[in-house]
């Protein structure tokens, strides 16, 4: 059934895609509603509607983060849902995680919520989530902070990443910059014959919350890093901790041996591909490639790409660590699962003939259709 529109590239900005121009039924290209649950629900506080997409849960309860949007119609707002809950189930099944795929959007007003309609809002939502009876479980996501998990935390116990005062795993990034290194690992190992980090090149773009601990931890294993960020005030953290600054505009086009898109979606595309002078793209960003084709293209270029659902899910591993319990030494062991977990994928691409990211749908795929991944691949 092709009940739904989405939004053809699937790689802006977080939230960005919608509120632009490009939403015109003319642009978005259908998508199959394949969903276990799609649920958009008038908020009674707000009055604003409320959405969750629930894609799978053949591996275990949906797991995604709330967005707080304005979208232009409240369609735009189900398909990004829905989208994006799928996308969570592949990521969850690809790092062989005991969870399945969801999504949550709350509609904002056009002006940024404040007091007490921010509330209303939250609270609304957690009611939504609480009517699923846990086969959704939330957590942060744009335009959320942790406060804002809080309030909804008033009407559902199905939170996850709160803050550790709160009793949640607090702040994901590290788990996610830790992964990321684990990746560049198995990538370096099977495209430059070494898992060994120091002396590579590697181009961190985008300093933010992932991009600077990920730096950090390169600059620390030996590895020449240059970074940039369309943050001026980025250079001086970026020299301090010992990596040379390059410019936005040659991040992804500089010569190096890893390229790591750290910034926002859609960083390679057609137009800059021709141009990259890297042997391998490995980093935290989500939808990096602008069209999922240019994995095809990419691999024909020599250029070995790591799957982004694959490489950034540290983050999901940390959170995956509140539902089932475990010690905070115990995700950090299974995030560096993450470097067996890409050796695998990649081996899988060599064998079947296939590229990366072809190769970590089919295993998501397989095991999403056999339902027995009880923990991590490389746990
Ligand atoms: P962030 O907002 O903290 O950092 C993004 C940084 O990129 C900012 O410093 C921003 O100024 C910079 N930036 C934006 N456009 C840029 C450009 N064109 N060139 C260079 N820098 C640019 O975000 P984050 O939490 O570090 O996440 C980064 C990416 O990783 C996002 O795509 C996010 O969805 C993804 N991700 C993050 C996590 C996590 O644990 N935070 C987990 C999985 C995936």
């Amino acid at each position: 059934m092709s009940a739904v529109a989405t939004p053809r590239s699937t790689t802006r900005a977080p939230g960005a895609a919608l509120p632009g121009a490009k939403t015109s039924p003319d642009s978005v290209a259908p998508m199959p509603l394949e969903h276990e649950d799609l649920v958009v629900h008038r908020g009674s506080r707000s009055g604003h509607y409320v959405i969750v997409a629930v894609h799978s849960t053949a591996l275990g309860p949906a797991l995604g983060g709330v967005r707080l949007w304005h979208y232009p119609a409240t369609t735009d707002a189900v398909r990004d849902a829905l989208r994006l809950a799928r996308g969570m189930t592949f990521k969850a099944a690809a790092a062989g995680l005991s969870l399945g795929g969801g999504k949550g959007v709350i509609c904002g007003p056009r002006h940024a919520a404040a007091e007490p309609e921010r509330r209303d809002l939250l609270l609304d939502f957690g009611d939504l989530v609480e009517s699923l009876g846990g086969r959704y479980v939330t957590a942060e996501d744009v335009g959320i902070s942790p406060p804002d998990l809080v309030a909804i935390r008033e009407r559902t116990a199905h939170v996850t990443g709160l803050p550790p005062e709160r009793g949640g795993s607090g702040d994901p990034s590290p788990f996610t910059a830790l992964g990321v290194e684990a990746a560049m690992r198995a990538c370096a190992r099977v495209r430059l014959g070494s898992p060994e980090l120091a002396g590579l090149r590697v181009v961190v773009a985008g300093l933010g919350h992932v991009g600077e601990k990920l730096a950090r931890r390169l600059v620390e294993h030996g590895a020449d890093v240059a970074a940039s960020d369309i943050d001026p005030a980025k250079r001086r953290i970026a020299e301090e901790m010992g990596a040379r600054w390059i410019e936005p505009d040659e991040e992804i086009v500089a010569e190096c041996d890893i390229l790591a898109p750290c910034a926002l979606g859609g960083a390679i595309d057609a137009a800059n591909l021709p141009l990259l002078r890297c042997d391998i793209v490995c980093g935290c960003a989500n939808n990096q490639l602008a069209d999922e084709s240019l994995a095809e293209s990419l691999a024909e270029q020599g250029i070995l790409y790591a799957p982004d659902f694959v490489v950034n899910a540290g983050g999901l591993i940390h959170v995956y660590r509140e539902i089932r319990g475990y010690s905070e030494e115990r995700a950090r062991e299974l995030v560096r699962g993450i470097e067996q977990n890409v050796a695998s994928i990649l081996r899988t691409a060599n064998e079947r003939e296939i590229t990366p990211l072809d190769a970590a749908r089919a295993i998501a795929m397989e095991r999403l259709e056999t339902a027995d991944a009880e923990q991590p691949a490389a746990a």
